[in-house]
């Protein structure tokens, strides 16, 4: 099939580029950059052995996408393309509702013009708020805390609008849990601007030794260690969700809401331990207060994928650890 991903030069849609392009299909990307770099499209090329089709430009440029959408028969598109940070949203809410609100109806708009009624959208765990009961499964209550989480219901919330008024529109929204990995080869990964604020940008890049030490964000929650635990799941068996869901499409019409996790939490220690093993050397940490608006525990039922979409986590958490590793090793021993 011919598909369009928007924000595919980021984390996700990098690894989700390298699975669909493997399997066939063919894969356009369209990215501002704002937080990825075009050097990954070098990358992808050289991981896919084939040319990959780039746009820079804005999700909310509605004539680039309806050129691209018609120049290359896009059949369907996965939607990547948005600002992920929960204290930028906060600080700065009206970013967050332009970029991944906005943007998205833009998108939507310009896939209505030109006839394009398959999307799959990342949404994300967030949209749960804080638990009613665990293993969050599809049908918990919805009730994010943060900006950055509402403008994900929000977006759910226009195409479930838009797929009861249009009954051949094929949408799915993939909840993911917590991302990290890197594809095999560690020509890609997660490249944060700045200072982290997630958990294994930031241990690798104070293994990496630009930062001095971890901060562990509370050892006194009520879970098994005391510290934060989490439903991490390796990037390409994410990617490979993407491939599993562009199936559903085929032969689906509709709304539906798909969790993304493996269903197994993971703390914050097992998370070190597991990186300590990978990298053969010690991270030096330091407790320090909760991180505010933190959960003590999250994780998926993962059973909704596993039976829509035939698609379960393989990886295990030393593979999500070690393959973190190989591509934080070669960032820092050949600048990408
Ligand atoms: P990322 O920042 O690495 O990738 C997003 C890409 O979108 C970047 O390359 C960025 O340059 C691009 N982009 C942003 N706004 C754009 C716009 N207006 N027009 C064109 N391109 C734009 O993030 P990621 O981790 O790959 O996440 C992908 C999606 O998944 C995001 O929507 C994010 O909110 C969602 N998500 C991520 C996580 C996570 O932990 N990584 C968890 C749940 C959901
Ligand atoms: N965490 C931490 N130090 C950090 C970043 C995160 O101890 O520098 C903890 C955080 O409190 C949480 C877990 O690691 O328990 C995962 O945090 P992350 O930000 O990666 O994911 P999220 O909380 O958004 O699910």
């Amino acid at each position: 099939m011919n598909i369009l991903l928007t924000g595919g030069l980021g984390f996700i849609g990098s690894h989700t580029a390298v699975v669909l392009a493997s399997e066939g299909h063919s894969v356009v990307i369209v990215d501002n950059l704002c937080n990825s770099q075009q050097q990954t499209l070098g990358n992808l090329e050289l991981i896919t052995g084939k040319k990959l089709p780039f746009y820079e430009g804005d999700v909310r440029d509605v004539d680039l996408l309806k050129k691209i959408l018609r120049d290359h028969q896009i059949e369907c598109v996965i939607h990547f393309a948005g600002l992920k940070s929960v204290a930028e949203s906060g600080a700065d809410p009206l970013k967050y509702f332009d970029n991944n609100v906005s943007g998205s109806i833009v998108l939507i708009e310009a896939m209505q013009a030109e006839g394009v009624k398959k999307l799959i959208f990342s949404s994300s765990a967030t949209v749960y708020g804080v638990p009613q009961y665990l293993p969050y499964d599809e049908e918990h209550p919805l009730a994010p805390m943060n900006v950055y989480g509402r403008t994900k219901l929000q977006v759910e919330e226009i195409l479930q609008d838009l797929s009861k008024s249009d009954p051949d529109w094929s949408i799915v929204c993939l909840r993911y849990f917590n991302p990290i990995g890197a594809h095999e080869s560690g020509l890609i990964g997660e490249l944060p601007q700045g200072i982290p604020n997630n958990l294994m940008p930031y241990i690798c890049q104070v293994v990496s030794g630009k930062l001095p030490h971890l901060n562990v964000f509370g050892d006194d929650y009520d879970t098994k260690d005391g510290t934060g635990e989490r439903d991490y799941i390796h990037v390409m068996d994410l990617a490979e969700g993407h491939a599993a869901a562009l199936a559903f499409t085929n032969h689906h019409q509709g709304w539906e809401a798909i969790n993304l996790g493996t269903g197994f939490p993971y703390s914050v220690y097992d998370l070190i331990s597991a990186f300590e093993k990978s990298a053969k050397q010690s991270i030096p940490k330091v407790v320090k207060e909760r991180r505010s608006g933190d959960l003590p525990i999250y994780y998926a039922k993962a059973d909704k994928a596993k039976n829509l979409l035939n698609w379960q986590g393989k990886r295990d958490l030393q593979s999500m650890c070690d393959s973190s590793w190989n591509y934080q090793d070669q960032l820092t021993r050949v600048p990408k």
